[in-house]
Formats: structure tokens, sequence, C-alpha cells
């Protein structure tokens, strides 16, 4: 992930700027549920994934629960102030 991990895109759910790095770690051990969609145009990020994911974790991001939306939000909230603290 090197390559790609500092790269930044505006995060169409937070509305400010966010990394690759980011967006791999958006939901703990797998990546938010959008980073194809939003990372596509920049750079193969499916092909990516099928590489750096185990089959189980790639099998576990298509089946994501949609999860519980205010808990969403305090998990991207408290990211930001994490990663505004580092
Ligand atoms: S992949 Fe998720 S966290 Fe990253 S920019 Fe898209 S919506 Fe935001």
């Amino acid at each position: 992930m090197e390559q790609y991990k500092d790269l930044e895109i505006r995060c169409p759910r937070l509305g400010g700027e966010v990394t690759f790095g980011y967006c791999m770690q958006e939901r703990g051990d797998l990546p938010c549920p959008r980073v194809i969609t939003c990372w596509q145009t920049y750079f193969p990020v499916e092909t990516y994934l099928k590489k750096k994911l185990t089959p189980e974790e790639w099998d576990r991001f298509f089946n994501q629960p949609p999860g519980d939306k205010i808990a969403t939000i305090f998990d991207i909230a408290s990211a930001l102030k994490k990663k505004k603290q580092s």
C-alpha cells in the first residue's frame, strides 16, 4: 500500500480530504465499502484489493452489513480527530 497510502481525495461522506490509507482502514480491518467507487478513477484499486486482501477478507468486504449510520459517523469523527492529533 506504500505507493498509494498517502494519496488524498475528497471524501463524499465526510466532505474533507482523506488518504487512501484511511479508506483502507475505515472499517478497522476492512476497507470502506465505497473504496472501489471512490478510487477507481485514480488507480486500479479493485486489482490492488484482490492482491492485498485474503479470500476471507475479500468475502467479508463484499458482504459487509450496512451498519448503524450513527455508529459509522462516530467512528469517522473519531478517526479524523486522531488524524488531526498525529
Ligand atoms: S472510500 Fe470511504 S472513506 Fe474513503 S473517500 Fe470514499 S467514502 Fe470516504
